[in-house]
């Protein structure tokens, strides 16, 4: 018996996810370097040199003093760029002898601190280098809440998170006040810029290595970059902050490696680069704009109608829709999701348009009636 052709899912009703349409380039590039491995970049020389490309580009974006010579790679996504953010410090922390076992020389396990609002590949962080987690409560416009990061940081922290651009309602955390936190507290700093990373250049948010004494930064291509899966990023200032996580590989043409990963996708890498290439500045510009104006808009015409709703930051909608009209929309086919406090959440990906979302409050209004 002949089985259908299983077909991916159209990107039309999807308004809760942060991937997107990947752009006509990507996808080719992506195909072309699909058979590629960066992981062993003696061999596979020229997808290397893109990945050095794709980390300029990066770079560029989060505003590093010197785009050429920053030190990163194109990781599988945020959750292994948050994970190797924290692996590092863990690293460093306290001259180095916060490696490997996770206590800081004492006996003490090593502690991150974060805002609430901190992705969960914080928690697998934790968890798989034995490190504690301290999650902090967030201000009442779900920012963290400086003084309670302040609070919770001693000398055994060896990273403090900021998020910019949250994954629940795309809040910026204050990122120059959490910075000299973990200054004066002796612990490096991190940004989570996973979602917001290619929105922030577009907006007056403090976010980049320009803004603060940045160490490390999650930027993630195939989010708002579209790059297609998988393309994530991480940044550091530093070399200091990448040799801190190589290895050695004895049977590679390379001597060492720092991912976390080890062969891994040429395609997401090529991927990356193409997207940039064809985006950067202009189209990502325009991007963001139209992005906010829809989140915008579509604020406006869930105020409109008496929910309560999330002023959107970055181009992201909550809203309080009740849990029979969530699942009639559901059953409508829109692919919608809730906060953990269980606010309807839509986000204005590139392949949210206008007409989506008219579409989308017809069939709330038909729900409704
Ligand atoms: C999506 C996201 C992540 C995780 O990225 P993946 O690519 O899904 O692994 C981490 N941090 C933030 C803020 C995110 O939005």
């Amino acid at each position: 018996m002949q089985r259908p052709e299983p077909e991916p899912r159209s990107f039309d009703r999807v308004l809760s996810s942060m991937c997107t349409e990947p752009h006509p380039d990507a996808r080719a590039a992506a195909e072309r370097f699909l058979a590629t491995n960066p992981g062993d970049p003696a061999t596979y020389d020229a997808v290397a040199d893109l990945e050095a490309r794709a980390v300029e580009g990066l770079a560029t974006l989060a505003d590093h003093p010197s785009p050429g010579d920053a030190a990163g790679y194109v990781t599988s996504g945020g959750t292994e760029a948050n994970v190797q953010a924290v692996r590092s410090a863990r690293n460093r922390h306290d001259g180095g002898r916060g490696a490997s076992d996770g206590s800081g020389g004492g006996g003490r396990a090593l502690n991150v601190v974060a805002p609430a609002s901190a992705h969960f590949s914080f928690h697998k962080a934790a968890a798989v280098l034995g490190v504690e987690l301290r999650t902090v409560p967030l201000d009442g416009d779900y920012r963290a809440d400086t003084d309670a990061v302040a609070a919770a940081v001693d000398d055994a922290t060896a990273l403090v998170v900021g998020v910019a651009g949250s994954t629940e309602y795309g809040r910026v955390d204050p990122i120059g006040e959490l910075a000299a936190i973990a200054d004066e507290a002796g612990a490096r700093f991190h940004v989570d810029a996973a979602w917001g990373g290619f929105v922030l250049p577009f907006t007056d948010h403090a976010w980049s290595f320009d803004d603060a004494p940045v160490d490390t930064l999650t930027i993630d291509p195939h989010k708002f970059g579209q790059a297609p899966v998988p393309a994530g990023g991480l940044l550091a200032r530093e070399d200091a902050a990448l040799d801190a996580l190589a290895v050695d590989t004895p049977y590679l043409e390379t001597r060492s490696q720092a991912t976390l990963t080890g062969t891994r996708s040429g395609a997401g890498v090529a991927g990356a680069v193409a997207a940039m290439d064809a985006l950067w500045p202009d189209g990502y510009r325009e991007a963001a704009e139209r992005a906010a104006d829809n989140a915008d808009w579509l604020a406006e015409g869930l105020a409109d109608r008496g929910y309560d709703v999330v002023e959107p930051e970055l181009p992201l909608v909550a809203a309080d829709v009740p849990e029979p009209e969530f699942a009639a929309l559901r059953d409508a086919g829109w692919k919608v999701s809730r906060t953990g406090a269980g606010e309807l959440r839509v986000v204005c990906m590139p392949h949210v348009t206008r007409s989506a979302l008219r579409a989308f409050l017809d069939d709330l209004d038909r729900i409704r009636r």
